[in-house]
C-alpha cells in the first residue's frame, strides 16, 4: 500500500470508530506522552470517546500537559473499535496496556518514527525520517484538517523538543523548525516546554550521579556507566533511570559511543545507547531485542549486570570500529 493510502485508511478508521484507545511505550518520555495526548485531545475534539493508557501512568514532569490526568496507569477494562499505538517500535514495548488493548480492539494503527519498527498492527503510519512521533501526529492532523489548539500544539512541541534534545540532534532540518514555528504560532511556549520537559531535573538525580560518575570509564572510545538497584535505592528513586546521564556521557569529545547499564528490580538490565554521527547503535540495540534510532537506542536484556556488560561491550567495540567483527 502506498503511504498516501495509509494516511487515508488511518483517517477512515478513525472516522468509523467511536471508542478509541491510545497506548504508547513503557517508561514513557516526552514524545510518548506528547504524541498520545495530542492525538487524544484532537480525537476528543472530533467527538470520539478516547481512552489513554500506559503502564504506571504519566511521569510527574509531564503533568503540565492537558488531559495528562486522564491517562490510566493500569488498564483493566473496556472494548475498543480502534487502538492507536504511538512512539513504540514493537508491541512488547507497549507493555500490559498494549497487550490488553490489542485483545480488546478490532483494529490497530501503528504510528511511529523508529527505523527499527517491526510493522505490527493493521495500519502503519511509520515515518523513520520524522524526528519525533509528535511530528507524525502533526502531519496526520494537518492531513485531517484538524486545527491546532494551544494544548495540542504544546503536546506536539514537547515531543519535538525532547526527542531532538532541544533541536540539537543530527536529524533536525529546516522542516523541523518550520513545524516548531507553526506550533509556537498556535500558542505553544518553547521556553516552558524546554524548561519542564528537557532541562528540569530533581536533586535525587544529582545524588545518583554523585554515586555513579566515579565509576564511569572511557575505553576504546566507548564511555560507559552503571546504575545498580542499590544506587537507585540509596537516593530514593523508584523508577529505573539514569536521569539523563547517557546524554552527559555522549557529550564527551573522546567518545564515539556512550552506554549506561541500568539494573531493574527483576535483575534485568536496561541499556541506553547514544552515538556520534557515523556510528550506529540502533542496529546493536535491534540485535539485542530492543530498538531505536541510529544515534539513540536501547534494549532490555537478561542480567545480572556483569553478564549484560560482558555481552554488550564487544558489540559496541565493533560498532565503534575498534573491535573485530564476530
Ligand atoms: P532511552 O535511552 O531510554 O532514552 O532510549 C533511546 C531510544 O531507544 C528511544 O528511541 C527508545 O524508544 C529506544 N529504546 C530504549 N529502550 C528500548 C527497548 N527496550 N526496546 C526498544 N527500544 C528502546
Ligand atoms: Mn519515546
Ligand atoms: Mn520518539
Amino acid at each position: 500500500m502506498t503511504f498516501q493510502a495509509q494516511w487515508a485508511e488511518a483517517s477512515a478508521a478513525v472516522e468509523a470508530a467511536q471508542k478509541i484507545l491510545i497506548v504508547t511505550h513503557v517508561n514513557p518520555d516526552g514524545d510518548a506522552i506528547g504524541s498520545m495526548l495530542a492525538l487524544a485531545l484532537a480525537l476528543r475534539e472530533q467527538g470520539k470517546q478516547v481512552t489513554t493508557a500506559v503502564d504506571g501512568g504519566v511521569p510527574d514532569f509531564l503533568g503540565y500537559l492537558k488531559d495528562s490526568g486522564k491517562v490510566i496507569g493500569r488498564l483493566k477494562r473496556g472494548h475498543f473499535d480502534l487502538m492507536v499505538s504511538v512512539d513504540a517500535s514493537d508491541e512488547e514495548r507497549t507493555g500490559i496496556a498494549g497487550a490488553f488493548g490489542r485483545r480488546r480492539s478490532q483494529r490497530v494503527i501503528n504510528l511511529d518514527h523508529h527505523p527499527t519498527n517491526t510493522g505490527f498492527g493493521d495500519i502503519h503510519l511509520v515515518l523513520p525520517e520524522a524526528v519525533s512521533a509528535t511530528e507524525v501526529v502533526y502531519e496526520w492532523l494537518s492531513r485531517m484538517g484538524h486545527p491546532l489548539s494551544q494544548p495540542i500544539a504544546t503536546a506536539l512541541l514537547t515531543g519535538l523538543v525532547t526527542d531532538t534534545m532541544g533541536f540539537r540532534t543530527s536529524n533536525v532540518t529546516a522542516t523541523t523548525l518550520g513545524i516548531a514555528q507553526q506550533l509556537m504560532q498556535a500558542g505553544a511556549s518553547l521556553t516552558e516546554v524546554t524548561a519542564r520537559a528537557l532541562v528540569a531535573r530533581s536533586y535525587s538525580t544529582i545524588e545518583l550521579w554523585k554515586r555513579v560518575l566515579p565509576l564511569v570509564r572511557l575505553e576504546d572510545r566507548i564511555i560507559s556507566g552503571v546504575v545498580a538497584q542499590a544506587d537507585l535505592a540509596a537516593v530514593g528513586l523508584v523508577d529505573v533511570t539514569d536521569g539523563g546521564l547517557v546524554s552527559l556521557l555522549a557529550s564527551v569529545q573522546e567518545a564515539v559511543i556512550a552506554v549506561v547499564f541500568k539494573e531493574t528490580r527483576e535483575h534485568r538490565v536496561e541499556i541506553s545507547l547514544r552515538s556520534k554521527p557515523g556510528y550506529d547503535v540502533g542496529t546493536v540495540a535491534l540485535s539485542l531485542g530492543g530498538g531505536g534510532h541510529t544515534q539513540a537506542a536501547g534494549a532490555t536484556i537478561d542480567g545480572p549486570l556483569e553478564a549484560a556488560i560482558a555481552r554488550v561491550m564487544p558489540l559496541l567495540r565493533v560498532a565503534a570500529g575498534v573491535g573485530a567483527a564476530a
